[in-house]
């Protein structure tokens, strides 16, 4: 039998997919055979409960009426780069050209293009432990290996430099760092971004730093490395930024992000997008284009109800004596689940025990790494009941 590349086939399968399929599959089970469950809760999913607001879907509606659809520039069209290097300036607080702009299919498409530019076999990509869970099969892809940075739970979720240090080997070729972080809603303060910006630059390391949630921010404010950095700097080709319409405008289903980097490593970064996707729809585009121009009340609104849900969630916590910290961005908190006399509830059987008892599902914290192996990931893009219910029963739970 041919499978393709064996280290790609014997990638786990992701537990929040599985986890997803395994509590319909049990509502639907009790429905057929007339039982009645607590109201389903779940809470494992990193998606937006928003809607697409309407003026993006009407711009791409116009433009599949009105536009030809034929296949566009690799980098994307003139008139979205300069929205975008816009963008970069008001949220990201740092000056681009539109040519330091490409975009890509989500946030992922970026990220696997920007890994697949610069590591291949034999190097080291300094991860995040915990982190996005796809970062891993990204590099499976390259052929790199991932090795794992900790984050402390006791120091909100920030990573220490002189860990780092430790886990750098001769084949250590990039560093990712993600804040607003999933799946810890850390965000990082200004200095520890700078301490990272000096790491890459005194191991000659690439920074790839994913803020996909950039906009998503509770309090305080969001450091991208590139507005620490001088024009000549920035230009060196050492950074790239990687940015999604995914989460700022509950846009997960039409895959557009961007890469933002130095002129000459994005034009390899458009080489790479050009072999593996070619080009992304004028209609998306439009989309947006019409994100970008409208005013932002979408985003401040949406913003606003992932706070809501961050206020109540920390309440209940503290309620409960589960509280550890704040999560100040993204929309996730992870929630130590040990027991009251610290047994453990490590990995997916309490996970599955929930589900099965308690018809609530959340992501297991060996799904993002080992640090978070005794916690649980919810989701805050849920309806307030569902979190308020969610929450209670977690933690009871936990307790029992
Ligand atoms: N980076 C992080 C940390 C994420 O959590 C996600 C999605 O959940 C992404 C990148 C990619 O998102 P998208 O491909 O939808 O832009």
């Amino acid at each position: 039998m041919k499978f393709g590349k064996q280290h790609l086939h014997d990638l786990p399968v992701s537990d929040i997919t599985t986890l997803g399929a395994y509590s319909d599959q049990l509502q639907l089970e009790a429905e057929f055979r007339g039982e009645i469950l607590p109201p389903p809760v779940r809470l494992q999913i990193g998606e937006p409960n928003y809607r697409t607001p309407e003026h993006i879907r009407q711009a791409a509606i116009e433009s599949i009426a009105n536009e030809i659809q034929t296949y566009t520039p690799t980098a994307g069209w003139p008139w979205l780069r300069e929205l975008l290097a816009e963008k970069i300036a008001r949220v990201n607080g740092y000056e681009v050209k539109p040519i330091n702009t490409v975009i890509a299919p989500g946030g992922t498409g970026a990220l696997q293009a920007a890994l697949l530019t610069i590591v291949g076999p034999g190097d080291e990509v300094l991860i995040p432990d915990p982190c996005w869970p796809l970062y891993i099969p990204q590099l499976a892809v390259t052929g790199a290996a991932p090795v794992r940075y900790p984050l402390d739970p006791q120091g909100e979720w920030l990573p220490d430099i002189r860990q780092l240090g430790k886990l750098l080997t001769p084949r250590t070729r990039a560093l990712i760092i993600n804040t607003p972080g999933n799946p810890t809603g850390a965000v990082f303060p200004q200095e520890v971004v700078s301490d990272l910006l000096t790491f890459a630059h005194d191991h000659d390391l690439y920074l790839i730093s994913d803020e996909c949630y950039d906009e998503i921010l509770f309090e305080g404010q969001h450091v991208s490395p590139s507005s620490l950095l001088s024009p000549a700097e920035f230009e060196s080709g050492r950074f790239i930024g990687i940015y999604t319409f995914s989460k700022s405008y509950a846009m997960t289903g039409w895959r557009i992000g961007y890469a933002v980097a130095g002129t000459q490593l994005i034009k390899t970064l458009t080489d790479v997008l050009n072999a593996n996707f070619t080009s992304l729809s004028t209609s998306t585009q439009r989309a947006a284009a019409a994100a970008l121009t409208s005013p932002q009340d979408c985003v401040t609104e949406m913003c606003e109800g992932y706070r809501e849900r961050r206020d109540l969630v920390v309440k209940l916590l503290k309620e409960y004596n589960r509280y550890v910290y704040t999560p100040h961005g993204a929309f996730y908190t992870l929630i130590d689940v040990r027991g009251k006399n610290g047994e453990s509830h490590s990995g997916r059987s309490f996970v599955l025990d929930l589900i099965r008892e308690r018809n609530v599902s959340v992501a297991p914290g060996t799904s993002f790494g080992s640090i978070s192996a005794e916690y649980i990931r919810i989701s805050l893009a849920a309806p307030m009941e569902d979190l308020e219910r969610g929450i209670r029963e977690i933690c009871l739970f936990a307790d029992r």
